[in-house]
């Protein structure tokens, strides 16, 4: 959980993991963003950070405390700021300043489905808001400890329920707690020669419930799917019943209910048990390759899913992103070397591609193979694995960075669509295009940059980054304008809101344009059997009206 004493309150991990913009990195983004290179603002103390006193009366904590334990309902500062955002930019932004947009009144710490079933139940009848909190690392305001019409606001805080409790090798399945993180998963299946393979960016503070609630997908999912894919059985709480789905291989037994609430992001109720697909963990390979251009680059990528060849992890960056990655990767040996290698193989501009094959050298041979004549059809360029093997190493590191960038007054955010093959490179050019006209329009000029890095038969996901120095004292207004043109761009070119950070507060009002108005409807209709009072995460998923609801950043904010 990204809220334990020795994590960071207001950013990424631990003090002593954290990392400097390197020098080189620095200068570029002074040359090209005007960047001052000065470091200036560290986060508030602790203590300084503004927060209403807690509105929930003493007799409701009381009552809480007696379903789930007196050590396990908390309204300390520390406890109540943990919880108070995710990790998306705006959520630093704000909590760094000391200004998060409220925090719970409380955190409860439920041991049990029953216990769970017993906290909702209490609050449905009392009118208090639940959110269900795993890691925390959502980026779309997934956590915000938003009230709704109710008195007070609870984070449900699902790490006591933690454990791998039953394991079925025959199946390769496993059952989990929501509140167990995937690292920790590992570790336990590990030991028995099996693996999750859900290796999302946030891998090291995810919680297993929250990746199923938010229908995330990990780096691997080209290969290995996403958490949707993973998911065969679950059970879940909500103030009015239960739901609980037996796992199985397959069904014809009516619409398949496990999809409705995998993606559920809290509105219905919690996800307190699951079962997973696991599966036995297997030597990796990396190739890198360079595409002489995004766009050729993108039809080699659809020939490997399309012909069935394609490796579990197959990434392949834009022009913007290969150039920054290789100034990043800085003047040191190494990087001299590889210019040397590039040179030598007259390799100038162009695209990284990175290919992850899981599995024995023997057993990948004939894919690769493959891959390697419809890569080289493509233009491509084998370069060796040492860039391949350079982003393994270092994938779990940017968001440490983005805690250094923000430190030196870097706008610095992301953001992700999906589209067919057929309309792909008109909706990169789009966002990109919005990005760069709505952060140019401000006098902050951007970098932007894109990588696909999940493979469909019929299209792919586009991961956008973006970059620009920070308007001092309108940061949040400069990145909601960056964020509204990108996402209206996305909407107007037929991609998706969300590929897999999921829909929060952030995306709800886009979420007419996803599934219609009739398909809300239908969602409205099964919140309102499940969670008839409305405790369950208001203002997440579902827009509160059939107006625009999104993240306000102006103070008088209602929590
Ligand atoms: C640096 C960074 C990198 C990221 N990279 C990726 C990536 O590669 N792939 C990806 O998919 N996402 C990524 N994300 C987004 C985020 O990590 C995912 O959305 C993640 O799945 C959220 O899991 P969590 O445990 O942190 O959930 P939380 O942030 O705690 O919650 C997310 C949402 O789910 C709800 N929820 C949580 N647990 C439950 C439960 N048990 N029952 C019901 N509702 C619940 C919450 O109320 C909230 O609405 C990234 C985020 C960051 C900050």
């Amino acid at each position: 959980m990204l809220v334990g004493a020795e994590e960071r309150w207001w950013g990424w991990g631990r003090d002593e993991d954290a990392v400097e913009v390197p020098a080189h990195a620095l200068e570029l983004l002074r040359g090209e963003l005007g960047v001052s290179g000065q470091a200036r603002r560290g986060p508030v103390a602790l203590d300084a950070v503004k927060l209403p006193e807690p509105a929930l009366p003493s007799e409701q904590r009381r009552a809480l405390e007696a379903i789930v334990g007196d050590d396990n309902v908390g309204v300390d500062r520390a406890a109540r700021v943990r919880r108070a955002a995710g990790r998306g930019y705006a959520d630093l932004l704000r909590l760094r300043s000391g200004r998060p947009e409220g925090a719970p009144d409380a955190v409860v710490w439920p041991a049990d489905h029953d216990e769970v079933r017993g906290v909702l139940e209490h609050c449905a009848d009392e009118g208090i808001a639940v959110v269900p909190f795993g890691g925390g690392t959502s980026v779309v305001g997934g956590v915000d400890p938003v009230r709704g019409p109710f008195a007070a606001v609870i984070a449900l805080d699902l790490a006591r329920m933690a454990a791998v409790t039953a394991l079925d090798e025959r199946s390769l399945t496993a059952h989990v707690g929501p509140g167990l993180r995937a690292p920790e998963a590992d570790r336990i299946l590990v030991a028995r020669g099996l693996t999750l393979g859900h290796l999302p960016q946030s891998y090291e503070y995810v919680s297993l419930g929250g990746a199923v609630a938010t229908r995330a997908a990990g780096q691997a999912s080209t290969g290995f799917g996403r958490i949707d894919e993973l998911v065969v059985g679950m059970t879940l709480a909500a103030p009015a019943g239960e739901v609980v789905l037996a796992p199985t291989p397959a069904s014809a037994a009516g619409p398949r209910l496990r999809d409705l609430l995998v993606g559920s992001e809290g509105v219905l109720g919690v996800i307190t048990g699951i079962d997973l697909r696991v599966r036995p963990v297997a030597p990796w390979r990396y190739e890198g390759w360079f595409a002489p251009t995004f766009a050729e680059g993108m039809e080699a990528l659809r020939g490997l899913e399309q012909s069935e060849c394609a490796p579990a992890i197959a990434r392949l960056s834009d022009e913007e992103e290969t150039r920054v990655g290789l100034a990043m990767a800085g003047g040191g040996p190494k990087a001299r070397a590889f210019a040397a290698f590039l040179r030598a193989r007259r390799v100038s501009g162009g695209c990284l591609v990175v290919a992850g094959w899981a599995g024995d050298d023997e057993r990948t041979a004939p894919d690769r193979a493959q891959a390697a004549r419809i890569l080289r059809a493509h233009g491509a360029v084998a370069v060796g694995a040492a860039p391949a093997r350079a982003w393994a190493s270092g994938r779990f590191r940017a968001p440490y960075l983005r805690d250094a960038l923000l430190d030196h007054g870097v706008l610095v955010e992301t953001l992700e669509t999906a589209g067919q093959w057929s309309n792909l490179a008109r909706l990169y050019t789009a966002v990109r295009q919005a990005l760069h006209d709505a952060l140019g329009r401000r006098g902050t000029p951007a970098l932007v940059w894109c990588h696909v890095s999940h493979l469909y038969a019929t299209g792919a996901s586009l991961y956008f980054t973006f970059l620009a120095r920070q308007e001092a004292g309108r940061e949040i207004e400069q990145w909601r304008a960056a964020k509204e043109a990108a996402s209206e761009a996305v909407v107007r070119t037929g991609g998706t809101i969300t590929h897999h950070h999921a829909v929060g507060r952030d995306h709800a009002r886009w979420m007419a344009d996803e599934v219609g108005t009739t398909g809300l409807d239908l969602l409205r209709a099964a919140k309102a059997r499940l969670d008839p009072t409305g405790i369950m995460n208001p203002g997440k998923l579902l827009p509160e009206s059939a107006g625009r609801e999104t993240r306000d950043p102006g103070p008088a904010r209602q929590h």
